[in-house]
């Protein structure tokens, strides 16, 4: 079965959230302060999510990513996520994760049935990375990545939050991750969710990135992944990592997108930036999965032929990035 949108496009990925708590928060995704967590009852439990996604996958999701918030720091999360490999159909499995919490969970998630994990990362430097994500300690991202491969998982994919005059002199520093290490790395334009006050200052487009990486080593085209939607994705000639932008901001991006978003509290949410959302509870309350299903499609069919964000403005209400999940 094929779920398609109004527009033509094929969804066939699904971004989960489990939580909006993180034990980071890095300034490009939550406020300092004033945004509160989520109270434990408002937060879908294993049973509703898993309700959701085996529903999802019966429409035609063969991709589900577990996120957050920091997904690690959900108590249960490593039998949920067995359980949910189990599911017929599914046919990835993957985590957004900021890698803190792998040394100690790594082997447990590898032998769950998680297939990938995308580590976020946006400095190599110890002050940076701290001040970034308000206290983190880079060594244990790093830590993180080992334990990750050390487990039996692929080279975690990096994810970078590009911006100017903050981490943007470090781009051939990730670069050299896939050459050295192996890993592939994706830079993503830094979206204002917060409609932080100058975030254009901060912002970089893809292409500027691209430019940049070409002016020291050719880029061919790399083949994307089977789920990996609006990526352009590029390599170094025998890089074993590619390199990836995702174009959020500067466009190039709606016409590929092929997922659905459900939040932590059950909200289905056709595109990131659209304010628009279904509420499942009152049909996850009663465990109706036949109504969980039709209301996914709704959200498919609902979904807009793109955002209306842009650098002159935006119609979207501001965000944590963390309610929703990325
Ligand atoms: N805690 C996990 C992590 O950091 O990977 C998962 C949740 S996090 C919200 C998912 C992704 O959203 C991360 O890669 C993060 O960098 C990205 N993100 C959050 N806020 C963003 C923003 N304002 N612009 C661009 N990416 C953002
Ligand atoms: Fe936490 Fe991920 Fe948001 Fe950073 S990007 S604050 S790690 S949820």
């Amino acid at each position: 079965m094929k779920l398609i949108d109004s527009f033509g496009r094929q969804i066939n990925y699904l971004r989960l959230s489990v939580t909006d708590r993180c034990n980071l928060r890095c300034f490009y995704c939550m406020p300092e302060s004033g945004v509160g967590a989520c109270s434990h009852d408002d937060i879908l439990s294993y049973e509703k999510l898993h309700l959701i996604a085996e529903a999802a996958v019966g429409l035609g999701i063969e991709k589900i990513r577990i996120t957050g918030g920091e997904p690690l720091v959900r108590e249960g999360i490593v039998p949920f996520l067995a359980r949910l490999s189990g599911i017929p159909g599914l046919n990835h499995l993957a985590i957004s994760t900021n890698g803190l919490l792998l040394p100690k969970m790594a082997r447990d998630l590898y032998f769950s049935g998680v297939q990938r994990l995308n580590i976020s990362l946006d400095s190599l430097q110890d002050d940076r990375f701290a001040t970034i994500t308000r206290g983190g300690k880079l060594k244990m991202v790093l830590e993180g990545l080992d334990a990750a491969e050390k487990a039996g998982f692929p080279a975690p994919k990096i994810n970078i939050v590009a911006m100017r005059g903050i981490n943007d002199d470090e781009i051939f520093d990730f670069v050299e991750l896939t050459r050295q290490r192996g890993n592939s790395i994706r830079f993503i334009e830094y979206m204002p969710t917060l409609k932080q006050p100058g975030w254009q200052r901060q912002w970089i487009s893809g292409q500027e990135i691209l430019d940049r990486i070409s002016t020291r080593y050719p880029l061919e085209e790399a083949d994307k992944g089977a789920y990996a939607g609006p990526s352009k994705d590029f390599r170094i000639p025998g890089a074993k990592g590619t390199i990836g932008i995702i174009t959020a901001v500067s466009g190039h991006f709606c016409a590929q997108c092929n997922r659905i978003r459900i939040t932590s509290t059950g909200k289905a949410k056709g595109c990131l930036f659209s304010d628009q959302e279904i509420d499942l509870n009152p049909w996850l309350e009663r465990g109706d999965r036949a109504m969980i299903s039709h209301l996914l499609e709704e959200s498919v069919l609902k979904k807009p032929k793109q955002h209306g964000m842009s650098l002159e403005g935006y119609e979207h209400h501001n965000f944590a990035m963390s309610q929703i999940g990325g």
